[in-house]
């Protein structure tokens, strides 16, 4: 039964590659590393009814568990080429595996990544997805690096997807086509592997916001040992979220809200506009949203100057 469970991934997400030598099937993969090449490694785990809700579509289940890894990739420069897949599901359900496979496959083909193992148990629904790319000796993202004066950037824009989870939510009776565009942001982010790439060489420092710009630039900020300021009027909002919800909580959303999977980044002053002109170019583009500042943390003023404050489980929409 597991093995029946297998093949179906392994003929939905197939995808050639010269620098796998043995894939799916036997006791481990032979994978090619490029010579003079870094590998980029990295895992995430989505638990069902914490990193997504609960009766979410397989195929966004397995886009969204790539995704997230990706957009860890991006965040350090490196081009993706190989995933693992350890999945826990509850019972073994072909419809499911199909739906999750493609999902998985449909954005894996955009990267060209080969899915070359992985591990089936049983268990409450969880995907853990393993990455690996490739990146220059040297020339990989970190988050340390920002310096005082740095311009701070992000791309695309910011506290979609919580929004969409908001929505998900009873009660929230709200006008379908902008509801659908957030729900589509928090099922099926987009990782900026893309911007990742060109902002190798320029930006001093980078981190994937995952768990909110606030908590992601917080800890760029202790890894670069600096401080920020972020000016709330600068944040880049989608039309979806300003039609759907008030500015109190826009703001709140895209300052606090997880899941965006946007880079957050800083660069020397002086290259912020051919940076932004390069990610225009790319289709994302780039918001300059404040600027590292010696100290730590992160502060955030008002558009009136006055400075807010975060509560302490985060910002009030949220413990709401
Ligand atoms: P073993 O007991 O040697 O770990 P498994 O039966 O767990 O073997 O797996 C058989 C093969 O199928 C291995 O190549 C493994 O990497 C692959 N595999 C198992 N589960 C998955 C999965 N969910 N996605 C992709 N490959 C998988
Ligand atoms: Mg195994």
């Amino acid at each position: 039964m597991e093995f029946r469970l297998i093949d179906r991934i392994r003929e939905r997400t197939a995808q050639t590659r010269d620098d796998v030598r043995l894939g799916i099937g036997d006791d481990a993969a032979l994978l090619a590393v490029p010579a003079g090449q870094e590998l980029a490694v990295a895992i995430d785990t989505l638990v069902e009814g914490v990193h997504f809700p609960v009766g979410t579509a397989p195929a966004d289940v397995g886009w969204k568990a790539l995704a997230v890894n990706l957009s860890d990739l991006a965040a350090m420069g490196a081009t993706p080429a190989w995933a693992l897949l350890a999945l826990t599901l509850p019972r073994p359900d072909a419809a499911f595996i199909d739906g999750l496979a493609d999902g998985f496959a449909q954005l894996a083909r955009l990267h060209r990544l080969a899915l070359v193992g992985g591990d089936t148990t049983r268990g409450p629904l969880t995907l853990s997805v393993a990455v690996h790319g490739f990146v220059p000796p040297g020339q990989a993202l970190t988050r340390a690096g920002a310096r005082a004066g740095d311009a701070v950037l992000v791309t695309g824009t910011l506290g979609d997807a919580a929004a969409g989870l908001r929505c998900l939510q009873p009660h929230m009776d709200v006008q379908t086509s902008l509801r659908d565009a957030l729900v589509e942001r928090l099922n099926r982010p987009v990782p900026r592997l893309a911007a990742g790439l060109a902002l190798r060489g320029r930006a001093s420092a980078c981190i994937d916001v995952s768990d909110g710009l606030l908590a992601d630039l917080g800890h760029l900020c202790i890894a670069s040992g600096v401080g920020a300021e972020i000016d709330a009027a600068l944040l880049p909002r989608s039309s979806a979220l300003l039609g759907l919800f008030d500015e109190a909580a826009a703001r709140d959303f895209a300052l606090a809200g997880g899941d965006d999977y946007e880079l957050c980044f800083s660069v020397p002053a002086a290259r912020v506009a051919e940076v932004q002109a390069d990610l225009a170019r790319l289709g994302c583009g780039a918001t300059r949203i404040g600027r590292i500042v010696a100290g730590d943390g992160v502060r955030v003023r008002d558009a009136d100057g006055s400075r807010l404050e975060p509560g302490r489980q985060g910002w009030d929409h949220f413990s709401a």
